[in-house]
């Protein structure tokens, strides 16, 4: 049987939010209860898979760094308790920032090479958001990250990782490792996969692959809204053949920085303003606005009620705003009770830096209390059906809709605190807008007061040249 111990942690963190990634932020998976992130493993024969820690959290903010080091120190207990082990599969995100420490991800997987050894082979499953360095390629011997954005192959890549990993040990060889770093920082709403320029260079990828000489290559986009030192894109290739592999990371790394300007949100964008006036203006039914600068996929906070503030100085017909976070607002709401009219201050307590608490007036129209999502109102305002949360609630599912009565298609604006949208609203949105709303993940992070980014970086230095 071959011995691999498995866990990780996982989160996207935003370094310009104010806000904290606290321990309770993460949802904690141990033992057996990880099982469902690894179906793949049943087919696999001869293999003793031992996943004994996973913590997983909404994007946000910095992580405490008390929190991080809690979950460390219990991965590493695991990894202590049951060595030695032939491999460990590492379940990552890559874009992890901790207090005090920049590049979090070199600090934990070197905590865990020190802890198995030199001979002991370490894989990782990546987010094409993570960012790479040198000091994590070090200590890592194989690494697969995702090829699309929106994401729709988490699975198929941490079984990628998995898989090479059981090669390499069945093989008893260690794969040469070709890392190169692209100074190139875009959002990920201007690298998606599913449009060009994004979905050639990312099918170029299995082509480059051919099963013997390259085992395997990665594409990073890179996370753009942490200020370090280390956001930037990579590109990774792996295999027996280290002259192949060197030129296949060349040719992969090349492909994105020659398509860089090219590179676009794929959707309307504009000022929040201009972008109301659109959606009003739009023949289509139904619009979904993206209230980007404040989207908590990427670690923002969810609290700026700016867009709504805009929605209704427009008086825009019966419209949606998801998920603004405040715990105080559901608090007031569920004790005034269904049907109650009442006054509140929503949002801007999260992240006083970027919002601003807007007053405003309205009826409770719905209570909702699950397990899983906390308390959220439904609260009419005017024509707007506002959603409040209790916890930061990144609304990325159909379902979060139904559990709460919403029919989406229902309403003239659907505003959600995103960026792109996720694949089940790219299926249903009859247009999408994307407004480049203010906040701690601006859709133009060249907007942002970056201070520790290696320079030149494109497109923040546009005229800069560079060849892998
Ligand atoms: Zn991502």
């Amino acid at each position: 049987m071959t011995r691999i111990a498995a866990g990780g942690i996982s989160i996207e963190c935003a370094t310009f939010s104010p806000l904290l990634s606290e321990l309770s932020d993460f949802r904690v998976l141990r033992g057996d209860e990880q099982l469902a992130r690894y179906p793949f493993v049943s087919a696999l024969d001869g293999i003793d898979f031992a996943p004994f820690l996973h913590a997983n959290a909404v994007p946000g903010g910095v992580v405490r760094r008390s929190a991080y080091e809690a979950l460390k120190g219990e991965f590493l207990d695991g990894l202590a308790a049951g060595a030695p082990w032939d491999g460990v599969y590492l379940d990552m995100h890559g874009a992890m920032a901790v207090e005090g420490i920049d590049d979090a991800e070199a600090d934990f997987i070197s905590a865990a090479r020190a802890l198995v050894g030199p001979d002991c082979l370490i894989s990782a499953s990546y987010d094409l958001h993570g960012n790479l360095t040198a000091a994590i390629m070090e200590q890592l011997d194989l690494i697969s990250a995702y090829r699309t954005a929106p994401h729709e192959d988490a699975l198929e890549t941490r079984e990628r990782a998995l898989r090479l990993l059981l090669r390499c040990l069945r093989t008893g060889r260690r794969p040469h490792k070709a890392f190169i770093r692209i100074p190139l920082l875009l959002s990920g709403e201007r690298s998606m996969t599913l449009i060009e320029p994004g979905r050639s260079v990312y099918a170029s990828i299995p082509q480059l692959i051919d099963g013997d000489a390259v085992l395997d290559a990665s594409l990073l986009v890179g996370f753009t809204w942490a200020d370090q030192a280390r956001s930037q894109a990579a590109a990774v290739a792996l295999g027996w053949d280290e002259a192949a592999t060197h030129s296949a990371a060349r040719t992969l790394a090349g492909a994105y920085w020659d398509a860089r300007q090219d590179f676009d949100f794929g959707v309307p964008t504009g000022e929040v303003d201009d972008c109301i006036s659109m959606a009003l203006a739009a023949d289509e039914s139904t619009v979904f606005l993206s209230d980007s600068g404040d989207n908590i996929t990427a670690g923002a906070a969810g609290d700026n009620p700016y867009v709504l503030e805009r929605m209704l100085a427009h008086s825009v017909p019966r419209s949606l705003v998801t998920g603004i976070s405040d715990a105080a607002a559901v608090a007031a709401c569920f004790e005034a009770g269904p049907g109650a009219q009442l006054s509140l201050s929503l949002g801007g307590k999260l992240d006083p830096v970027h919002g601003q608490p807007l007053a405003v007036s309205g009826s409770v129209k719905r209570l909702h209390d699950s397990p899983d999502s906390g308390r959220q109102v439904i609260l009419s305002v005017d024509n707007i059906d506002v959603i409040l949360s209790e916890r930061r609630l990144a609304y990325t599912s159909l379902v979060k809709f139904s559990q709460l009565g919403i029919d989406l298609l229902t309403y003239k604006i659907v505003c959600l605190k995103l960026g792109y949208l996720v694949p089940d609203f790219q299926r249903i949105a009859p247009l999408a807008i994307m407004a480049l709303s203010p906040g701690a993940v601006h859709a133009l992070p060249e907007n942002l007061p970056f201070h520790k980014l290696r320079r030149p970086i494109y497109p923040f230095d546009r005229d800069m040249s560079w060849s892998p």
